[in-house]
């Protein structure tokens, strides 16, 4: 099961690596299709999968009213919003608690522009730990509640989701609890880079030539580079696909340094585009992201909110998919990379629709949510005592 080998840091990003063979990618047939089936690909040890929530195995959907409406005959939609908290953090979130139960730690944490935080809330309630959120004040009323109905205790940082993060993180170094920030820690990589597994398991073991993926922090689009290069390692595929990334045009920090231009003041203002799931202003691996782009000789797009919406609108009618503007953001950014010829229409290209619009019954529960600046903040809301 297993075993890592050897960990690098490349481009800002903590690397695990494997003894490489066919031996480690699961038979052809049967099995349980969920992401514990990659077992030999994750640094799990040995000993029964504690997570209780369905995890992985999600559909990837031939979408033949989508393909006659994009005009691209070999088009696939690899849907994510199937997960228990409806979106691609769900993944990375089971790996983490499954790392945190056996190492026996009863606090998790992590910052979130708000899906992280869910999966977070709702994967510590099933497992039995407790979860530490911080958000941005900016965060969705309705995604609050949910993590305050799964009883997480969640803080409201003044400075934004960089400060955020970094308050998770002293929290972490400060009392020693499991650290679910995205990027940071190379078990969401590795849980994320399960997609690209299912997708080459689920085209009958073969590449797609393009993967189109929204990109926030990074990790989504790292991970699906390190799953498909890992094919390849493993000697199972003989190439991997080109990749494109996709950011909202109000907040596109990674079109402009890949395509080396600088962002006019209303492309960083992450609170003014309706994609709130990748309105990353500083992306956590960044550089990640454009060498992972650049080394299958991919691209980046940025569109807007008005193609967003479009987009929303079309999974919709053509494919009866749900998704929230984020999540649509790939299906937008194929038909910007399609425009620029960037992407040929004959291409075996899959999409990923990376979480659905959750809607929460109620508001947030009182005494949950408060506002942190500082540690000591957190430590009194939390009633912990002050060494
Ligand atoms: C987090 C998120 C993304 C982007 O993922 P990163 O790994 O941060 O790049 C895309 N879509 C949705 C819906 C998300 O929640």
């Amino acid at each position: 099961m297993g075993r890592v080998t050897g960990s690098v840091r490349t481009a800002g990003c903590e690397w695990l690596e494997y003894d490489y063979g066919p031996g480690l990618v699961p038979e052809e047939g049967p099995g349980t299709f969920t992401m514990w089936r990659y077992r030999s690909l994750l640094p799990l040890s040995e000993g029964p999968v504690r997570y209780p929530l369905p995890i992985g195995g999600t559909p990837l959907l031939s979408v033949p009213a989508l393909r006659g409406a994009l005009g691209t005959p070999s088009l696939w939609v690899k849907d994510e919003t199937r997960g228990p908290t409806a979106s691609n953090k769900d993944r990375a979130t089971a790996l983490v608690i499954e790392d945190g139960l056996r190492r026996g730690l009863d606090t998790i944490t992590t910052a979130s522009t708000g899906n992280a935080a869910v999966a977070t809330a709702f994967g510590a309630a099933a497992a039995g730990m407790r979860a530490v959120i911080f958000v941005s004040v900016d965060c969705q009323e309705d995604k609050l509640a949910l993590m305050t109905q799964a009883g997480a205790w969640v803080f409201q940082v003044p400075d934004g989701y960089a400060a955020a993060v970094d308050l998770s993180r002293a929290a972490v170094e400060e009392f020693g609890w499991v650290d679910r920030n995205t990027g940071v820690n190379p078990l969401t990589t590795e849980a994320k880079k399960t997609v690209a597994l299912e997708v080459w398991e689920q085209l009958g073991r073969r590449m797609p030539d393009v993967m189109v993926a929204p990109v926030g922090d990074g990790p989504t689009l790292v991970a699906l580079e390190k799953g498909f290069a890992e094919l390849v390692a493993c000697g199972v595929a003989d190439r991997k696909p080109r990749l494109v990334g996709v950011q909202a045009q109000a907040c596109q920090p990674l079109v402009h340094a890949w395509l080396g231009t600088t962002p006019g003041p209303d492309e960083l203002d992450a609170a003014s585009t309706v994609a709130d799931g990748i309105a990353v202003l500083r992306p956590a691996i960044g550089d990640a992201v454009l060498q992972a782009v650049r080394s299958g000789d991919g691209a980046m797009v940025a569109v807007s909110d008005t193609e967003l919406m479009e987009a929303v609108g079309l999974l919709a009618s053509t494919a009866g998919v749900g998704a929230e503007p984020a999540g649509a953001a790939s299906v937008a950014g194929l038909r910007s990379a399609l425009r620029q010829g960037l992407v040929d229409p004959e291409e075996t290209t899959v999409v990923l629709v990376t979480g659905r619009e959750i809607k929460a019954a109620g508001s947030p529960t009182l005494g949950r949510v408060s506002v942190a600046d500082r540690l000591d903040d957190v430590r009194q809301a939390l009633g912990m005592v002050h060494p």
